[in-house]
């Protein structure tokens, strides 16, 4: 049982889309950009599983990711980019109302930024999370771009002030990448334990 065994399983564009369950499900929840296939590329130890890079707001899939024995990591698709229509968000509200109301999932992982911690649309995101009393973790990449002294203000400052644990992630740092696999396997032990 090994991270770097994951696999793509399929993506939807619908509740109709849904591959079948059973390992705990795990969602990255995230704006455009920051970081979501990155992070599922080191986590799984993989160059090409996620397609890191493409056009912000171009995916409008939920993507499916299995790790054998361990979870389901699922892709939800990123928000926040500005050009989308009110037609595309509608669609966008529903695509993740479905998901979040349809399958048991185990806790999620909201990626921010840690240059910028939690913009209004995180904190929308946060705010929806919450009320479906899930299970929550900040994932706070891209922190190889921070300082020694910046990284341990966002830490306290997003810990502070959104009350939830806050991990620094680097997907060109493999000791933080073993931290977050580590934290993830806790995450998931702990969602069995003590559902939220
Ligand atoms: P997604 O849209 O959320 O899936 O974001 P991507 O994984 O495609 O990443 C967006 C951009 O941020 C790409 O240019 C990545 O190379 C870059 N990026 C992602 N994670 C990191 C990180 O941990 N450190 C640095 N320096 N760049 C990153």
């Amino acid at each position: 049982m090994s991270f770097q065994n994951a696999r793509f399983v399929l993506s939807a564009a619908a509740k109709t889309g849904y591959p079948p369950t059973e390992l705990p499900e795990v969602v990255l929840a995230g704006r455009s950009n920051v970081g979501k296939s990155s992070f599922i590329n080191a986590l799984c130890q993989q160059k090409h599983l996620a397609y890191v890079g493409k056009r912000p707001g171009k995916t409008r899939l939920i993507n499916f990711y299995e790790i054998p024995q361990i979870l389901s990591l699922v892709d939800a698709p990123g928000y926040g980019y500005a050009k989308r229509s009110r037609t595309e968000l509608a669609a966008y509200g529903q695509l993740m109302e479905d998901y979040f109301r349809l399958r048991p999932i185990s806790g999620v992982l909201l990626i921010v930024d840690s240059r910028h911690g939690l913009m209004p649309d995180d904190e929308d995101m946060l705010t929806f999370i919450r009320e479906k009393q899930l299970k929550v973790l900040i994932v706070a990449t891209k922190s190889d771009k921070l300082t020694q002294s910046e990284r341990m203000k966002t830490l306290a400052q997003l810990q502070q002030r959104f009350g939830h644990e806050v991990i620094l992630f680097s997907a060109q740092r493999p000791q933080e990448v073993k931290r977050m696999q580590d934290r993830l396997l806790e995450f998931i032990a702990e969602s069995k334990n003590n559902p939220a």
